[in-house]
């Protein structure tokens, strides 16, 4: 027999999803509520006994279980859950596997939001966190201890771009009896975590994955029990906050899925163009695709073929006044948008250190290397990125910074 490799975006094609008129895009559940024709099977449903029966739309609805098999399928997990943002993702995964007294080890670079989470709120439920290099195996190993629930960290970081060692971590939890779970936005299709053993992965959806910057989104993908957890009317983390995602988005969100392979590989070969050529200036660029990124090879041990290395890039220049110059001319020669947020079609850039990851104290973001002068790429699905660059060229040559 033939084997495949593993292809995430062939597994979203493959699915047949046939809702009660035929419609090819599945009728929208504008419910929140749902009809039974007998008590008795309203009973069992609340007691979670009554398999294919819809209840409340905070607990599940069609639109979203459609969104929600389809994460599944493209992540190799035997289920997903989809929520408002990413944060709701992250907060209930976390909040749902965390109990009072419990410790988690976490990378220290990690998007604010959840840095800020992990490092402020935690602590309000007596939950430890250890901040660790996550590319420094032997420093998280040193950090468990025996109240040690979990490893928490993205398969490429933001905004530092480091690579996480998915298949190193998902073994020391193993050994150690803990769950890795991992948050994958920056790297849909590239990068299947669960397959690389992580328990858990998490997802703005928000980002790539939905790609229109039009509404906020996340979603969890993990084990049938693990979502049963989370959706367990009397003690689940996601019934019980709340977080539930509009039906409307996640159709949405279900038809962009279906593009997302095309547009991760145009992102890929653009960011790819706009670092080489930034390396070719003598600059100080990262990305994940360059031969001298420090987990170039790691992330070609990892990655599925055909999606590239992404479309987050970053260039060091070194002060934050050259960086806020260098983007505000940017925006004026229409490189692309100074604004937060990646996976857009058009470029968008962003000081991380005075915005997204603003919640990291500047000692920390020092520590880590995190430059006040850094610029963060989220390159677009330009047609034509040689002429993109060229502007951006012009832009450095302008202010002198090359
Ligand atoms: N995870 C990563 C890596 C992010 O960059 C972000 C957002 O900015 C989030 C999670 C949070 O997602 P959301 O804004 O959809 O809540």
């Amino acid at each position: 027999m033939m084997k495949h490799k593993f292809d995430p975006a062939t597994r979203i094609q493959d699915m047949l999803l046939f809702d009660e008129f035929g419609g090819v895009n599945p009728a929208i559940t504008d419910s929140s509520t749902f009809t039974f024709l007998d008590p008795d099977t309203m009973t069992e449903t609340f007691q979670g006994h009554t398999e294919g029966c819809f209840l409340y739309s905070r607990h599940w609805n069609p639109s979203n279980k459609f969104l929600a098999d389809a994460l599944a399928s493209m992540e190799g997990t035997e289920s997903a859950w989809v929520t408002a943002s990413g944060m709701s993702a992250i907060t209930c995964s976390i909040l749902q596997l965390c109990k009072a007294g419990d410790h988690l080890i976490t990378s220290v670079t990690t998007y604010g939001g959840t840095f800020a989470f992990l490092r402020n709120y935690l602590p309000k439920f007596n939950i430890e966190v250890s901040f660790v290099d996550i590319t420094d195996l032997a420093g998280v190993e040193k950090e468990i201890r025996p109240n040690t629930r979990l490893i928490y960290t993205e398969s490429i970081t933001n905004p530092l771009l480091q690579v996480s060692d998915i298949p190193a971590l998902a073994d020391l939890a193993k050994r150690n009896g803990l769950l890795l779970l991992v948050d994958n936005t920056f790297s849909p299709l590239m990068i299947s975590p669960a397959l690389l053993g992580a328990d858990i992965v998490v997802y703005s959806m928000t980002k790539f994955i939905n790609g229109k910057n039009d509404c906020v989104a996340g979603a969890i993908c993990g084990s049938a029990d693990f979502v049963n957890a989370l959706s367990n009317v009397n003690d689940g983390t996601a019934m019980l906050l709340g977080p539930v995602l509009d039906p409307l988005r996640s159709s949405a969100i279900l038809k962009n899925l279906h593009t997302l392979h095309v547009r991760m590989k145009q992102h890929s070969s653009n960011a790819m163009y706009v670092a080489l050529e930034l390396e070719s200036l003598g600059l100080k660029v990262r990305y994940p695709g360059l031969s001298d990124h420090p987990q170039h090879e790691l992330m070609q041990s990892i990655m599925n073929d055909g999606y590239g290395y992404g479309g987050m890039v970053t260039l060091d220049l070194i002060e934050a006044a050259k960086s806020n110059e260098f983007m505000r001319l940017m925006q004026m020669e229409g490189v692309g948008y100074l604004a937060v947020s990646l996976g857009y079609f058009k470029t968008l850039f962003s000081n991380p250190g005075k915005s997204t990851s603003s919640e990291v104290p500047e000692e920390v973001q020092r520590r880590i290397g995190l430059s006040e002068g850094l610029v963060r790429f989220s390159i677009g699905l330009d047609n034509d990125i040689s002429r993109s660059f060229t502007k951006m060229k012009e832009c450095l040559i302008r202010l002198n910074l090359i």
